[in-house]
C-alpha cells in the first residue's frame, strides 16, 4: 500500500438505486481512501479498473446504518453510508472493527467539510423510501441530528504542539496487489511533491498559545498544513512553525487583491465615499469589488472640484474581450493584470479626476475575530476569565462583558440552571466554533466543567439590532438601513452554504458593534432552549411572526424557513424597529398569513426593497430565494441607491 493511502479493502457495495424499480444487487469492490478521495476498484488498483471515486471534499456524512430489521442479503453485515452531493453510496464491512475503522477515519477527513449535514437518515434507502422515517422523496431532508464527532471524540484530539499527525498504520490489505511501483504510485508520488503554499499577513496575531505562531502584519509564511479551515500549520522565516488562523492571511499570488493596502473587499459605495471623504486628501483612493461580482470598481476622491467642492469618482475597472484577457480604466491603457493597471495610475491620471496618491481604508481595519483563541481549543479556563459591566440577559440567563487573559473583550453568558439542554449544546460548539465569518457572532468556547457552564462570545459594543433600530429612529439613512440588511445576508449566506439553519433570525438575534457593523447571533440555538412555552408552535414565546407555514404548522426549519425569517428581518430594519403585526396575536398572524395576508410596506422601503421581502415570504419553501441569490440583489440596490456624490 502507497504511503498516500489511510485505508485499503475489500468490501462490497451497494448499487445506488437510481430508479424506484431497478433491483438493488451488491458487488464486492477494492476500496481504497486517501486523503483526497474515496474510490473503489473491481479487483484491482489500476485506473482502467476503477468503478468509481468521490473527492473527500464532496462528502457531507459519513455514518454506520442501523439496519431497523431489514435483511442483508450480501454477506458483509456490517453497512455504512457516505452521503456526498446529491448521491449516497451505501458500503457493507465485513467485521464491526473494520466497519468502525472506516467510518472514524473517513469522519476524521471531513471534519473540516463546509458541507457537512446537520441531519442525515440513520437507516437505509429502500425501494422509493427512507426506511427511518418513511418520507418518499430520496432528496428529503434527514430526521436525525448528524453527529460528525460522535466517534471521533473518542480517539485523542487534537494532536501534541509540534508533532505531525500520524495516522493509525491501516491493516494488510486483502489482496495481494503488484501496484506498489506501478504507475498508480509513481502518480501519488508526484501529487505529494506540491509547490509551497506563502501567504502574507494581513494583521498582527500574537498567538495565544505556545504552539501559535506570532504573525506581523506584511510578513510572509509558508503553509505547513492546512488542519482546518480556520487554522492552519505555517512557518516563519526563521523556521519557526505553529498555528495561525487561516482568516489573517491571504495567498501570496498573482491576481489575489487581498494583498495590497489599497483593495477592500467589504466596502460598498457610500462606506467608500465615507472612507475618502474622512481622509479628506487629494487622490485618496479605493479599489473594491463592484456590484456585480468578479468585476471591480476604483473610487478617487479629489478636493477641489468644479464649482469648488470636493468630489468621488467611481470607476469601473473594464475588461476586454477575447484572450489574452486585459484591464483598463481609461481607454488605450490596457494591462495584463489589476496591480499594474493601479501602479500605473499612481503616476499617472491618464484620464481619471486625479492619479492614484493613498490608499485608504485597510490601515485603520481592525482584526477579525478567530475561530476560538487558538486551534481546536473550544474549553476556556475560566480563571482566565474576568467579569466586568452586565451586557443584558436573555432566555439561556445573563450576559456580561468580560475579557479573556485580561485582555480581549468578550461577551460571557453564563447559563441559568434548567434553561438549557447543556451537554448536548457542548458537543454542538464544537461544530458551531468552526463558523467563522465576519458577519457571525464568533462563539470563541465554552467553560463546560462547572456550573453554571459559561459561553464566551465575540463582543459587540452596541448590543442588540433591534435596541440600535429603535434608539435611533429617523437619524439612520437608507444606505445604512440597507448595509444592516446586507450584513445579515452575508452572515446567512454563509450559514445557508455550510448547511446549517438558524431556526430564529430576527433583529433581536442580531448584534452591533461599534463601527455599526451588524452580525447574526444565537444560530441554531433555540435547539437547546428548555422551554415549550418557546419551542412549541403553540408557545406564547414561538417566533410565530418570523415564521413562514412550514414552521408554524409543522416545525420544518430548512434554510429557506431562514429566508422567510430575514424577510421579517428586513421589515423590522425599514420600519426602524417596529413589531411585525403589531395589532394582532400569534393565532391571528397564523391565521393571517394561511390566507396570504402579508406585512405591509414601510415608509422607507422602496418598490424594490419591498419586492425582496415579498420574494423572502412566498408561501412555498422551494420559490424563495436562497441567502446566496438575496447577497447580490441588495447590493446592487445599495450601489444604485447611494445618495449621489457632491
Ligand atoms: P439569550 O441567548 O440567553 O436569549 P441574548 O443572546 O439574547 O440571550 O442576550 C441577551 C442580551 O445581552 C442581548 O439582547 C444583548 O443586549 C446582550 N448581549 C448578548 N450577547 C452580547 C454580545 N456578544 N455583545 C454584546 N452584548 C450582548
Amino acid at each position: 500500500m502507497s504511503a498516500a493511502q489511510l485505508l485499503e479493502e475489500v468490501l462490497i457495495k451497494r448499487s445506488q438505486q437510481k430508479k424506484r424499480t431497478s433491483p438493488l444487487n451488491y458487488k464486492e469492490r477494492l476500496f481504497v481512501l486517501t486523503k483526497s478521495d474515496l474510490s473503489y476498484y473491481d479487483g484491482r488498483i489500476e485506473k482502467r479498473f476503477r468503478k468509481g471515486v468521490i473527492e473527500l471534499n464532496r462528502i457531507r456524512c459519513v455514518e454506520i446504518v442501523k439496519n431497523g430489521g431489514h435483511i442483508i442479503r450480501c454477506q458483509n453485515k456490517y453497512p455504512f453510508q457516505v452521503v456526498y452531493d446529491n448521491g449516497m453510496l451505501y458500503v457493507f464491512a465485513p467485521s464491526h472493527d473494520s466497519r468502525s475503522q472506516w467510518v472514524q477515519t473517513l469522519k476524521d477527513e471531513i471534519k473540516e467539510n463546509p458541507l457537512v449535514v446537520a441531519k442525515f437518515h440513520p437507516q437505509f434507502w429502500l425501494d422509493g423510501v427512507w426506511m427511518c422515517c418513511r418520507q418518499a422523496d430520496k432528496q428529503a431532508p434527514g430526521c436525525e441530528e448528524y453527529n460528525l464527532f460522535g466517534d471521533i471524540s473518542r480517539k485523542p484530539l487534537p494532536p501534541i504542539p509540534g508533532e505531525e499527525r500520524r495516522r493509525k498504520a491501516p491493516p494488510a490489505p486483502p489482496k495481494a496487489t503488484d501496484e506498489s511501483t506501478g504507475p498508480e504510485q509513481q502518480q501519488q508520488q508526484e501529487e505529494e511533491v506540491e509547490e509551497e503554499e506563502v501567504v502574507v499577513a494581513l494583521y498582527d496575531f500574537p498567538g495565544a498559545e505556545a504552539h501559535d505562531l506570532h504573525l506581523e502584519k506584511g510578513q510572509e509564511y509558508v503553509i505547513v498544513e492546512k488542519c482546518d479551515v480556520n487554522w492552519y500549520k505555517a512557518r516563519n522565516k526563521f523556521g519557526e512553525e505553529g498555528y495561525i488562523p487561516s482568516n489573517y492571511v491571504t495567498e501570496k499570488k498573482c491576481g489575489n487583491l487581498v494583498q495590497f493596502v489599497w483593495y477592500s473587499k467589504h466596502v460598498n459605495r457610500s462606506k467608500a465615499e465615507e472612507l475618502l471623504k474622512k481622509e479628506n486628501k487629494e487622490g485618496a483612493f479605493i479599489v473594491r469589488d463592484s456590484s456585480a461580482s468578479g468585476t471591480y470598481t476604483v473610487s478617487v476622491y479629489v478636493k477641489s472640484h468644479g464649482e469648488g467642492g470636493s468630489a468621488i469618482k467611481h470607476y469601473h475597472i473594464k475588461e476586454t474581450q477575447g484572450s489574452p484577457q486585459q484591464y483598463y480604466l481609461a481607454e488605450k491603457h490596457l494591462f495584463s493584470n489589476i496591480p499594474d493597471l493601479i501602479e500605473y495610475h499612481k503616476h499617472n491620471a491618464a484620464g481619471l479626476v486625479a492619479r492614484l496618491r493613498y490608499p485608504v481604508g485597510k490601515q485603520d481595519t481592525s482584526a477579525p475575530s478567530t475561530a476560538g483563541f487558538s486551534y481546536e481549543k473550544w474549553e476556556i479556563d475560566p480563571h482566565e476569565l474576568t467579569f466586568m459591566k452586565e451586557l443584558g440577559s436573555g432566555q439561556f440567563g445573563q450576559v456580561r462583558l468580560g475579557k479573556w487573559r485580561a485582555q480581549h473583550k468578550v461577551a460571557i453568558k453564563a447559563i441559568r440552571e434548567g434553561a438549557m439542554y447543556e451537554e448536548d449544546f457542548i458537543e454542538e460548539a464544537k461544530v458551531m466554533m468552526r463558523l467563522s465569518h465576519s458577519r457571525l457572532v464568533q462563539l470563541y468556547g465554552v467553560c463546560s466543567q462547572q456550573k453554571p457552564i459559561y459561553i464566551v462570545t465575540e463582543f459587540m459594543e452596541l448590543g442588540c439590532l433591534l435596541n440600535v433600530l429603535r434608539k435611533r429612529r429617523g437619524s439612520m439613512g437608507l444606505d445604512l438601513l440597507l448595509s444592516v440588511c446586507l450584513d445579515v445576508c452575508e452572515g446567512m449566506e454563509y450559514l445557508e452554504e455550510s448547511s446549517f439553519i438558524h431556526r430564529d433570525l430576527a433583529a433581536r438575534n442580531c448584534l452591533v458593534n461599534d463601527s455599526m457593523v451588524v452580525k447574526v447571533s444565537d444560530f441554531g440555538m433555540t435547539r437547546y432552549v428548555l422551554d415549550d412555552q418557546y419551542t412549541s408552535s403553540s408557545g406564547a414565546k414561538f417566533p410565530v411572526k418570523w415564521s413562514p407555514p412550514e414552521v408554524f404548522n409543522f416545525c420544518k426549519y430548512s434554510s429557506k424557513s431562514d429566508v422567510w425569517s430575514y424577510g421579517v428581518l428586513m421589515w423590522e430594519v425599514f420600519t426602524e424597529g417596529r413589531m411585525p403585526f403589531e395589532q394582532n396575536q400569534n393565532h391571528e398572524v397564523v391565521r393571517m398569513v394561511t390566507q396570504g395576508h402579508r406585512l405591509y410596506r414601510p415608509k422607507l422601503a422602496s418598490e424594490n426593497v419591498y419586492g425582496i421581502m415579498n420574494k423572502c415570504w412566498h408561501e412555498r419553501p422551494d420559490k424563495r430565494p436562497s441567502f446566496k441569490d438575496l447577497v447580490p440583489k441588495i447590493s446592487g440596490i445599495l450601489e444604485e441607491d447611494a445618495p449621489p456624490t457632491p
